[in-house]
């Protein structure tokens, strides 16, 4: 585990946790600038020797890799994207999510062109996963890459954490950033005005037996915090929580309500839902025990492009824990997954 570098880091990273209330963002925009600025202190020792490839095995994230994915500038992404389209079974895209790969690429493709954040959010469209006859909804454009992320190539032999997961959801982070934010943005402002999702969540999963058996990951952020964004936001949220309850992940006397105190976010907020949602419809092919999963804040963790990128092992007090609402969502009778293994425990 690494140590955290300073004892005011140590503090910042405490700070915010799983539900933000709005009222508190101007906080996290002084702990976002604070941040930026202990980027900037070089600390070779966080950077790990060899990170595996993703996307099955075609991409590297290596950053001494010429060709690292973390080096990919919007047009080299939007190329990469075209290229898994055009070549699924190269990137062993989940054969059933292949009635959709079409239409989410040409949406990702699309709505990156806009030079206004708010249709980020207005990228409505639904695609399958893994069973046929069931669409999800995918609502932003950072939903459409996590699915994208979630139905490309299953786990190399050997991932772990540090190695593959972690670097891997920094990806995820790293390619909407590059595909939302405009190049002429000035950088800290853009994200201390909340343009962008302030949470993402990786669940990773055994799934089928025996020698079928293949570890999968399902990647997604919560809604950007923007006060703009407000309606949009509040749409999705309600719009999850539906699915939550008509999945029978929520019970309905729940709607509205949190298990979050105080000032707990409602049910269908955080990151964690559409991973959830997406792994309950394959639930009895799915070792639930050993499910696994983390949550980070990218804005606190992401250096800026630009500057050399970090693959660092998050330390404990940067993952947060599951928050009382998910807690309750992968509990027994539920997803029946482990607790433990959704907290800082894992670190
Ligand atoms: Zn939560």
């Amino acid at each position: 585990m690494q140590e955290l570098r300073t004892s005011k880091e140590a503090v910042l990273m405490n700070v915010v946790h799983d539900a933000t209330p709005v009222n508190v963002q101007a906080t996290m925009q002084e702990e976002i600038v604070a941040r930026l600025v202990l980027e900037a202190v070089p600390d070779a020792a966080l950077v790990p020797t060899k990170l595996l490839k993703a996307f099955n095995n075609m991409v590297f994230m290596d950053e001494a890799e010429k060709d690292s994915a973390f080096k990919w500038k919007r047009s080299q992404i939007i190329a990469f994207l075209g290229k898994v389209k055009g070549n699924p079974d190269a990137y062993n895209v989940v054969q059933t999510a292949r009635d959709s790969l079409t239409k989410v690429v040409d949406k990702i493709v699309s709505i990156s062109q806009e030079t206004n954040p708010k249709p980020f959010l207005q990228s409505h469209i639904t695609a399958l996963y893994q069973v046929k006859n069931k669409e999800f909804n995918l609502e932003t454009i950072f939903d459409l890459v996590g699915w994208f992320f979630s139905v490309t190539g299953t786990s190399p032999t050997g991932a772990n954490r540090e190695n593959y997961y972690y670097p891997l959801a920094c990806l995820f982070c790293v390619f909407w950033r590059r595909l939302t934010r405009p190049e002429n943005a000035e950088v800290e402002a853009y994200i201390a005005a909340n343009n962008e999702p302030q949470k993402i969540q990786m669940t990773v999963f055994d799934q089928g037996k025996a020698s079928k058996k293949v570890t999968r990951i399902c990647i997604m952020s919560n809604v950007p915090g923007k006060k703009e964004f407000k309606t949009e936001r509040e749409k999705v949220r309600d719009s999850r929580e539906d699915a939550l309850i008509a999945d029978g992940l929520q019970e309905k006397r729940l709607k509205n309500q949190t298990m979050v105190k105080p000032n707990g976010q409602k049910f269908g907020s955080c990151a964690e839902t559409l991973p959830f949602l997406f792994i309950k419809s394959i639930l009895s092919d799915v070792d639930a025990k050993t499910a696994e999963g983390f949550a980070f804040k990218p804005q606190l963790i992401l250096p800026e492009e630009g500057k050399t990128y970090k693959y660092n092992k998050p330390s404990a007090e940067q993952i947060d824990r599951a928050c009382n609402n998910c807690a309750y969502l992968l509990g027994p009778g539920r997803l029946g997954f482990t607790y433990d293994n959704f907290t800082e425990s894992k670190y």
